[in-house]
């Protein structure tokens, strides 16, 4: 699916779109996200912050302590309460955006999963992906 891509929270009340390509995902196991999705975590784009625009909307933001203590800002819907996006407090020039809130995944997929280790036992994990028990060493991309 070339970009721009197109998404958007469960109500409509948030619109946004991505300039640039997405086809890697990158799922994160974290008890964080568990909390946040209400499942067994979130999947992600991870972008430039600069790709990303909004076109209907304002999200509002809740701040906590990640798993990885870094200090983390995730954005959701206020109507609705669709999770939209995270961002670092140190570094907002990039993003992490949930998959699931993207109009069409056409060619995306999961290519690595992080926190492996607080992965719910009902989580599938593809074994043919990266795998990190904790926080990749790499930074966010
Ligand atoms: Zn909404
Ligand atoms: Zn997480």
């Amino acid at each position: 699916m070339p970009a721009p891509h197109t998404g958007g929270c469960l109500c409509g009340a948030i619109r946004y779109t991505v300039s640039a390509p997405i086809s890697e995902l990158r799922a994160c196991h974290c008890t964080n996200c568990q909390k946040a999705s209400g499942s067994g975590g979130s999947v992600n784009a991870m972008l430039k912050s600069a790709d990303f625009k909004l076109t209907q909307g304002r999200p509002k933001r809740y701040t906590a302590v990640a798993d990885s203590g870094r200090t983390l800002h995730r954005f959701f819907c206020g109507e609705c309460g669709s999770p939209l996006y995270s961002q670092r407090d140190a570094t907002p020039e990039n993003m992490a955006l949930r998959a699931g809130t993207l109009d069409d995944s056409t060619g995306m997929k999961i290519t690595g999963n992080i926190w492996t280790n607080s992965a719910r036992p009902w989580s599938h994990i593809d074994p043919s992906t990266h795998r990190f028990p904790g926080q990749p060493d790499a930074p966010a991309r």
